[in-house]
């Protein structure tokens, strides 16, 4: 097979991928994406529950985990939101604000794909699929790649072939590699936006609130963070949880208000002098949905009408519900990660 040159190649047709070759193909260069799967962007077809969120409004350098924090400084100045949601809006994709400053499509995540897939095809850049990469080496003004689809050569090499989450979707760690293989540091992944699993105990007690969700406040490591917890069959999910995940380590605890908007202390007082024959539970059903009421009381065992509980035994269920100590067995990993964090 002849040997195909071009100024840029950019192995992965995911979002990045896309986004840096129809902006290399818009500045006049010659552009070929490659990517070992059979589609372009799957994760962006699975991103948002199928409506992508594909930007946020309110998006600033300090929402992005990074060992140095200015990183990211210049390339949301360069690049911001209203960019993206300029280009979305020029596709005439619909698009909806969810929580504050968080933009889903009204339809499908698949009109972001076509759109960068339009754009790709706008500028002139080739997208190749089924194309893996045997080898790379440098050679002069360039790289050489040895792939499924003969040799091609080029100027620039971008790698977008993305981090570790979800490997039934194509995820490697190839870009990992390539890296080492041109002496580039590469730091130890872990998992981030990932559910945590419990040990057995705590799973089995939380078992029947699988499904359930409900407003806490969850922190740890100086971080925390005021949205939904939802229980599933394995563990404890949802946005607070997949959130604070990003902060957490192996062998942390997390402390997880369950009643974040209210003052339980003060209330169970107040409850004990007006209606002494209440219990906990009731209490705690009067704020979360019944189910989880229960169970919450039942993993704390408290019992009996309030009138038995002395000041002392109030503030125990008060600390047990502000801060409610989680230690979690350890995350669901990179098989139903988010992203990957440094
Ligand atoms: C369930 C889920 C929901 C999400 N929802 C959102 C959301 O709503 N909003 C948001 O902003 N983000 C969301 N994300 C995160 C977002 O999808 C990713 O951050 C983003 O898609 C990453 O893009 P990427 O181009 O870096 O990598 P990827 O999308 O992973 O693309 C990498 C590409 O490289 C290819 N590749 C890998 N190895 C090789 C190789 N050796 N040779 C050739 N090709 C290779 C892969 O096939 C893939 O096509 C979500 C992620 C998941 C898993």
């Amino acid at each position: 097979m002849n040997t195909a040159s071009y100024d840029v190649i950019i192995i992965g047709a995911g979002a990045a991928g896309l986004m840096c070759a129809l902006t290399a193909g818009y500045r006049g260069r010659s552009v070929l994406v490659i990517d070992h799967a059979n589609k372009p962007g799957k994760k962006i077809l699975m991103s948002g529950g199928g409506r992508c969120n594909f930007t946020n409004l309110n998006s600033t350098p300090a929402n992005f985990l990074s060992d140095n924090p200015h990183y990211c400084i210049s390339a949301l100045k360069r690049y911001t939101p209203q960019h993206f949601l300029d280009l979305v809006e020029r596709h005439g994709i619909e698009h909806e604000e969810k929580a504050a400053g968080q933009l889903f499509c009204k339809d499908s995540s698949k009109e972001i794909l076509d759109m960068l897939l339009t754009e790709c095809e706008w500028a002139g850049a080739e997208v190749r699929l089924k194309t893996s990469v045997k080898t790379i080496s440098g050679v002069d003004h360039g790289y050489q790649l040895q792939t499924s689809s003969g040799t091609l050569t080029c100027e620039s090499l971008v790698i977008a072939c993305g981090g570790l989450s979800i490997p039934t979707m194509g995820a490697t760690g190839f870009g990992y590699d390539i890296a080492k293989q041109f002496g580039l540091a590469v730091l130890p992944t872990r998992a981030g936006l990932v559910p945590f699993t419990l040990h057995p105990e705590l799973k089995e007690q939380l078992a029947p609130l699988s499904g359930v969700s409900c407003p806490v406040d969850v922190h740890c490591n100086n971080e925390h963070f005021r949205e939904p917890m939802l229980v599933t069959h394995r563990g404890l999910s949802g946005p607070s949880m997949l959130q604070i995940s990003s902060f957490w380590h192996p062998g942390d605890s997390l402390s997880v208000n369950m009643l974040p908007a209210t003052n339980v202390e003060q209330d169970l007082h107040d409850l004990r002098n007006s209606k002494p024959q209440s219990t906990v539970a009731q209490y705690l059903a009067q704020h979360l949905p019944k189910r989880f009421a229960q169970a919450l009381n039942d993993v704390h065992g408290w019992a009996g009408p309030l009138q038995g509980y002395k000041n002392s035994d109030i503030e125990q269920v008060a600390r047990a519900l502000d801060q409610w100590t989680i230690k979690p067995a350890g995350t669901e990993g990179y098989r139903s990660a988010l992203f990957r964090t440094h």
